[in-house]
C-alpha cells in the first residue's frame, strides 16, 4: 500500500478566543499520494490558504487555535513537533511557494543568496555544495544563465522570474510535498503557462506531491489530477478533476463551474454567479452551509451536517448530490 506523502486528518482552525472564536477551517481530512497533484479550490475566504498555514505551521500562537489527528508527511506525523523541530520540516520536507513572491522573498539579498541558504540550513552546510545545488536548482525550473539570476536582487527581476525562482527556492532541497498558494495569480497567460508546465516537469521529474490552491478551476484543471472543492471551512467535494469537470456532484461545486466563462458561449458578455451570499464564518447556519443557496435543500439540510468520507479521494458532502 501506498504511504501518502500527505496526510491531514480532522484539520479545525479557530480565529479568536473564548465563545468569540470564529471557526475558518472544519475537519479538513485529505491524502495526497507522491507525484500526485490535488488542487484544493473555492472561493475566496474559504479557508484554503489557512489550511495550507496551519498544514505547515506557519499561523501565530497567539490569537489563532489550531486542532487535528495527524498531518503525516511520508508517514511521520509533525503535527506535534515543537515550533524548533517544524522549521526543520518547513524546507526540507514540506515547502511552499508563496502568492506573492515579491513580498515572500527578501529584498536585501540575492537570490543565490537566498536559495544556497535554504539548502544550508535543511540539507548540507558546505557552501560550495549549496552554491552548486542552488545553481541547479535555478536551472531545472529553465533559467537558461542561473549564474546571472543568482547574482540579482529579486527588484531587479520580472514577476514571472520572481515566481520561478520562488520554485526552484522551494524544489533545491527536494521536498516530498509543495504547497502552491494561488502561484500563477497576476502573472500574464504565457507566463502562467511557462509556470505550471515548469512545476509539472520538476514534480514528474522528483516524484513530489503538491497541493495546488486556487480559485482559478480552469487552472487546476491543466495542473491537477485530483481536486478537493472547499466551502465555508469544510471540504464539501473530492474527486478527479474530468470527474468534476465531466460530472460535478455537490450543487456548489455544479455552481462554481457554470461560473467559468465559456468562449464561444450563445449569449457572450453575460457571467454566471452562484445565488445568494457566502454567510459570515461569524454566523455559520447549522447543517450544510450552502443550504440557503441551494435550490435542493430540504429540511434535513438544515438540521443536519452532511459528512465527506474522512480519507476517500471521492466523496460529496451532501444529502442530494446532483
Ligand atoms: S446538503 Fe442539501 S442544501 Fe446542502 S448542498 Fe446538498 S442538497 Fe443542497
Amino acid at each position: 500500500m501506498t504511504v501518502p506523502a500527505l496526510r491531514v486528518s480532522g484539520l479545525s482552525v479557530w480565529i479568536g478566543s473564548g465563545a468569540d472564536s470564529i471557526q475558518v477551517v472544519d475537519g479538513v481530512s485529505f491524502d495526497i499520494d507522491p507525484g500526485e497533484a490535488t488542487g484544493l479550490v473555492g472561493e475566496s475566504g474559504c479557508g484554503k490558504t489557512m489550511t495550507a498555514m496551519a498544514i505547515l505551521g506557519l499561523l501565530p500562537s497567539t490569537g489563532v487555535r489550531v486542532s487535528c489527528d495527524h498531518i503525516e508527511i511520508n508517514g511521520r506525523d509533525v503535527s506535534r513537533l515543537n515550533t524548533a523541530q517544524r522549521r526543520k520540516v518547513l524546507g526540507r520536507d514540506i515547502a511552499m511557494i508563496f502568492q506573492q513572491p515579491a513580498t515572500a522573498l527578501d529584498p536585501v539579498f540575492t537570490m543565490g543568496q537566498q536559495i544556497s541558504a535554504v539548502y544550508r540550513r535543511h540539507a548540507d552546510g558546505n557552501q560550495r555544495r549549496a552554491h552548486e545545488a542552488m545553481l541547479a536548482s535555478l536551472e531545472s525550473v529553465g533559467f537558461e544563465r542561473p549564474e546571472e539570476i543568482a547574482q540579482a536582487y529579486p527588484h531587479e527581476l520580472s514577476g514571472g522570474m520572481r515566481q520561478l525562482s520562488m520554485i526552484a527556492m522551494a524544489m533545491v532541497c527536494k521536498p516530498a510535498v509543495i504547497i502552491a498558494d494561488e502561484p500563477t495569480t497576476a502573472l500574464d497567460s504565457s507566463t502562467r503557462a511557462l509556470i505550471l508546465h515548469q512545476l509539472q516537469q520538476l514534480q514528474a521529474l522528483h516524484g513530489t506531491a503538491m497541493l495546488f490552491i486556487s480559485h482559478d478551476l480552469g487552472v487546476v484543471r491543466q495542473s491537477c489530477r485530483n481536486v478537493m472543492v472547499m466551502y465555508c471551512g469544510r471540504l464539501i467535494e473530492k474527486t478527479d478533476c474530468q470527474n468534476l469537470f465531466s460530472h460535478a456532484r455537490h450543487p456548489y461545486s455544479a455552481g462554481l463551474l457554470s461560473c467559468i466563462p465559456q468562449l464561444g458561449a450563445t449569449r457572450p458578455g453575460r457571467i454566471s454567479s452562484i445565488p445568494g451570499q457566502v454567510p459570515a464564518l461569524a454566523d455559520l447556519p447549522s447543517g450544510c452551509h450552502f443550504a440557503a443557496r441551494c435550490n435542493r435543500s430540504e429540511p434535513r439540510c438544515s438540521e443536519s451536517t452532511p459528512v465527506l468520507d474522512a480519507q476517500d479521494k471521492k466523496g460529496v458532502a451532501c444529502f442530494r448530490p446532483l
